[in-house]
């Protein structure tokens, strides 16, 4: 399930995946307040709606599920994100 800020809520399981992060509204707003409302990866002022939350160490990659691992991202920084991060874990596998 996606909410309308693009943040997958789901129940907590062993599952987790960038891009499929488990986070509260208190987190996201910390993770926000953190970072002045602007994306982690441009710098671009982050609105509602278009605000995606990642991971900044991956879990599969040993980051922790903690609120100072999220981070806020646009759309666009979220792409490239899973991207390397999808290519890094293929490269893992390897
Ligand atoms: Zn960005």
């Amino acid at each position: 399930m996606v909410s309308e800020r693009g943040v997958q809520i789901t129940a907590p399981s062993k599952e987790v995946f960038a891009g499929g992060a488990y986070i509260t509204d208190e987190t996201m707003q910390a993770v926000l307040e953190r970072q002045c409302h602007r994306c982690a990866g441009c710098n671009a002022p982050l609105v509602a709606g278009s605000t995606h939350f990642d991971f900044r160490e991956p879990v599969i990659c040993g980051g922790a599920l903690t609120p100072g691992n999220f981070e806020a991202l646009c759309p666009f920084c979220h792409q490239n994100r899973m991207r390397r991060i999808r290519e890094r874990f293929a490269g893992r596998r390897k």
